[in-house]
């Protein structure tokens, strides 16, 4: 019996031991970032700058790999499914939280599957249109919305995803339905909204400054209750008539369950370290998009973050009755 039991704490300690020297070595090949939306679009846009810092700061390469469709889920699946070995991270946002209620269905529980590294952003969503949509202000958007009702095309990321959330609350606000055409990821979407190929989209600060400002795409609103620095002209939802048109994204790092402590430690220092960065602080801010805290960007406010917004969806979503398969 004594050798049966010495043997199985050896064969125990013999498990473990590689973890732990990758615990203290950690990083020591390159890690991934899963981004479950295309390239080219603000949660990709958001990874690759903290990537970048986080890359210079841990002394390895970050690879970003973008895995998009299902509003999100399928990337957040293909990590919760990953070794827990900290080489395979997942930056996702709001819809982490949203899909649980959305989702009858999902490969992964938002609250069991994962390991939570820090918050990384919050972030403003604005309402916009195609450059020659014969609409100025939101009220013309919202008679144009009634006047066409399902002729009218929006684009979004799939249900779960922000663009979703925004369109399903617009909807609601004003009792029209549009017709939904649903991309992996809001930067093709932005890119066919400036081609005129669809009529409306509701999307990230992040994915859309630049086209605002520079004229190539029309916007009616913003979704937080104050004006956002980079879009001073943009009224809020408030001002443009619109009461409840109010969602805020925020994004968060995750490692599958069961990656040692140590190493999502190490991540989220790696990650305070990047939002402090000059330069991502810089270019988020010409984007609207605000880097968390140092506060935030920790385990305990990602797991809290997470809970309370699952919380605060559920009984909106529920209400409005819409769900995924
Ligand atoms: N902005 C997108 C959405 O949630 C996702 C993305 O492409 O980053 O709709």
């Amino acid at each position: 019996m004594k050798t049966l039991a010495a043997s199985l704490t050896l064969a125990t300690a013999l498990a473990v031991m590689p973890q732990m020297a990758g615990a203290q070595d950690y990083p020591t090949q390159p890690i991934t970032i899963v981004v479950p939306f295309t390239a080219g679009g603000p949660t990709d846009t958001v990874t690759r700058l903290v990537a970048q810092a986080m890359s210079a700061d841990l002394g390895q390469q970050i690879v970003v790999e973008n895995v998009g469709g299902a509003g999100g889920t399928l990337g957040a699946g293909r990590v919760a499914q990953a070794q827990p070995d900290g080489y395979t991270l997942l930056l996702h946002h709001i819809g982490m939280a949203t899909s649980a209620t959305l989702y009858r269905e999902l490969p992964f529980n938002a609250l069991e599957d994962f390991e939570y590294v820090g918050l990384v952003t919050e972030v403003p969503m604005v309402m916009v249109g195609r450059p020659d949509l014969e609409a100025e202000t939101l009220e013309d958007v919202i008679n144009f919305v009634r006047e066409g009702g399902e002729d009218v095309m929006y684009a979004n990321a799939g249900i779960g995803a922000a663009s979703h959330l925004c369109g399903l609350l617009f909807m609601e606000a004003i009792d029209t339905q549009m017709t939904t055409i649903p991309y992996q990821g809001t930067g093709p979407a932005v890119t066919d909204l400036m081609g005129g190929q669809v009529d409306l989209m509701c999307d990230q600060t992040t994915n859309t400054t630049p086209q605002i400002n520079e004229g190539s795409i029309k916007a009616f609103a913003v979704t937080v209750p104050e004006r956002v620095e980079s879009l001073p002209d943009v009224p809020t939802g408030a001002e443009a008539g619109i009461d409840g048109f109010e969602v805020s994204i925020w994004h968060g790092v995750y490692a599958p369950k069961g990656t040692p402590e140590e190493i999502v430690q190490r991540l989220s220092q790696s990650l305070q370290v990047a939002l402090a960065d000059e330069t991502v602080i810089a270019r988020f801010g010409d984007l609207g998009t605000v880097p968390s805290p140092a506060e935030d960007a920790t385990p305990e406010a990602l797991q809290a973050k997470v809970q309370s917004e699952i919380d605060l969806w559920r009984p909106i979503i529920e209400a409005a009755g819409v769900y995924a398969n």
